[in-house]
């Protein structure tokens, strides 16, 4: 039996990576199974959004996936002889706040490539064909059966992370409800496929086809995902012929020829979200914890958000911080899935109801207004344009010291961040104590002669301290009696200080 772990994570799709590339980087020990052969070949989530762009800095995986990426073209409606051009998104310019402001275009297989190289890069890596089979949670940790090359394990450890997908094991182990509905009748065909005759400059639509719907998208490496939604009598067949045939069809005989069918299958669109996020020592995330439809490119980012929301919770309860930590994740990211469960669905209707109107994307899909206030760790309302619980903006800054940056460079690691603007703001961040164990405290001093464009992107005026928790969220901003609110916050975040 293997029992000294921290966290054992059971799936090695994009949630349960973004948890182990963090959780190793924090120098935990776990262990991350997947009961798959190798990594998933499909292209499935192919929209990374902005907020994911910025997890995606913070943990060292962005370079690469720029590599593997492109920005989305724009939509040609076919519709009869017409090909209509059509802005999906609008593109934004980075801004001192927003440096990653656009959707990029990543078919899954990279997004999943990236996090596996990053997480091989930081020390850790995927046990795959290995399958969790059961696990019981006695109040003080979790034991699970896994069964691997090698045959049957046990394995304790301190906590369990259900990254598993929709048909979760784990989340049927815990007993937790999965609550929602499945629509039998409605089946869409995804698939990545090799086609000639069709230009690569536009992502192609061919909307109201006779009650089908049908989407080729040009991914980055020369391929096309096609979406290819069924009339409710048809049935899914995955024949390269049939593919071929229905394309056809729905293309309405425009010469496109299918020359190769890389990876098919039939995708339902589930609605369901789990009841819980947590049962005492075990966590679901990712699709493990919501499913809904495709519409909208929310899936992969809500998963990898989920698992940076809880990485550092885990880390510092391991360390020592109140357990009531935990309850935070469910508490802050169980809202957001709600969220997006109905805006995804109200986006999949519209494919063939209101077509053009469905085919727009604006700043929720972007997921950089998604915030944390109001929940347990950010009770308390303010007036000003970034509050507590708001996600960290970027901005320019020079310290004391002469050295100028970007808050999110400083912010990039596993620590927390606290931004002292102004000398009575630094003098009292001289004082700070902080805890040695779990999460450092990182501090950034500005004067405030050059804070100009920080404290109007944060809506601050005055000496201020800005606490920014490891995940990019604002834990509070204070404008005075430095010492308790540092106290006051640090009490339920991290462990106690020892004298
Ligand atoms: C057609 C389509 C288009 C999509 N487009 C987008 C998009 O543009 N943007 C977006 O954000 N999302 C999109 N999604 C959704 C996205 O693909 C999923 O939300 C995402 O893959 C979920 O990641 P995950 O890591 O939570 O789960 P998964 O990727 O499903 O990974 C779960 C892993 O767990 C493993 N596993 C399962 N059971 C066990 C077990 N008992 N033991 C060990 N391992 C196990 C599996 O092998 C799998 O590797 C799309 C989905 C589809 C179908």
């Amino acid at each position: 039996m293997t029992d000294n772990l921290d966290v054992l994570i059971v799936g090695a799709g994009p949630t349960g990576l973004t948890l182990a590339c963090d959780l190793v980087r924090r120098g935990l020990n776990i262990r991350i199974i997947d009961h798959a052969e190798t990594g998933f070949p499909g292209s499935r989530a192919k929209g990374v959004q902005p907020r994911t762009l910025e997890v995606f800095h913070d943990l060292g995986v962005l370079d690469d996936l720029v590599e593997h990426s492109t920005t989305y073209p724009l939509l040609g409606l076919h519709i009869g002889p017409l090909t209509i051009p059509w802005t999906m998104m609008g593109r934004h310019r980075a801004t001192e706040d927003v440096p990653y402001p656009n959707t990029l275009l990543v078919p899954q297989y990279d997004t999943d490539a990236c996090l596996r190289r990053r997480l091989d890069a930081l020390g850790g890596h995927v046990e795959y064909r290995t399958r969790l089979t059961s696990c019981t949670d006695d109040g003080t940790g979790v034991t699970a059966v896994i069964d691997g090359p090698n045959g049957p394990e046990t394995v304790h450890a301190r906590f369990l992370f259900g990254a598993d997908g929709g048909s979760s094991r784990v989340r049927q182990q815990a007993g937790i409800p999965f609550v929602g509905e499945t629509d039998e009748s409605d089946k869409m065909i995804v698939a990545d496929v090799l086609v000639d005759g069709l230009g690569p400059n536009r992502w192609h639509i061919w909307p109201r086809n006779g009650g089908r719907f049908m989407a080729l998208c040009p991914l980055p490496d020369g391929k096309f995902q096609l979406m290819l939604r069924l009339k409710h009598s048809e049935s899914a067949e995955l024949e390269p012929g049939a593919i071929e045939r229905l394309v056809q069809q729905a293309a309405e005989n425009a010469g496109l020829q299918i020359r190769k069918i890389y990876w098919s299958s039939v995708f339902r669109p589930n609605v369901r979200l789990a009841e819980h996020y947590r049962s005492g020592n075990i966590f679901l995330a990712g699709d493990a914890a919501h499913v809904h439809t495709p519409a909208g490119a929310q899936g992969l980012n809500t998963g990898v958000q989920d698992a940076y929301n809880l990485g550092w919770k885990l880390g510092q309860v391991i360390a020592g911080a109140p357990e009531a930590l935990l309850d935070s994740y469910e508490a802050e990211r169980r809202p957001v899935a709600a969220r997006v469960l109905g805006l995804s669905s109200a986006l999949y209707q519209g494919l063939t109801d209101r077509p053009l109107a469905a085919a727009k994307r604006g700043d929720e899909e972007r997921q950089l207004l998604l915030n944390y206030r109001g929940g347990p760790l950010a009770a308390e309302p303010s007036d000003r344009a970034v509050q507590t619980g708001d996600r960290a903006p970027d901005a320019k800054y020079r310290d004391i010291d002469g050295q100028s940056g970007r808050l999110f460079d400083r912010f990039r690691g596993p620590h927390f961040t606290l931004v002292a603007i102004g000398d009575a703001a630094i003098a009292g961040a001289a004082t700070t104590d902080w805890p040695a164990g779990g999460a450092s405290l990182h501090t950034v001093r500005i004067p405030t002669s050059a804070a100009r464009g920080l404290q109007r992107i944060y809506g601050i005026e005055g000496p201020a301290q800005i606490l920014v928790r490891p995940d990019g969220y604002i834990a509070y901003i204070a404008t005075g009696d430095w010492e308790s609110a540092l106290k006051a916050r640090a009490h339920g975040l991290a462990p106690r200080i020892t004298a």
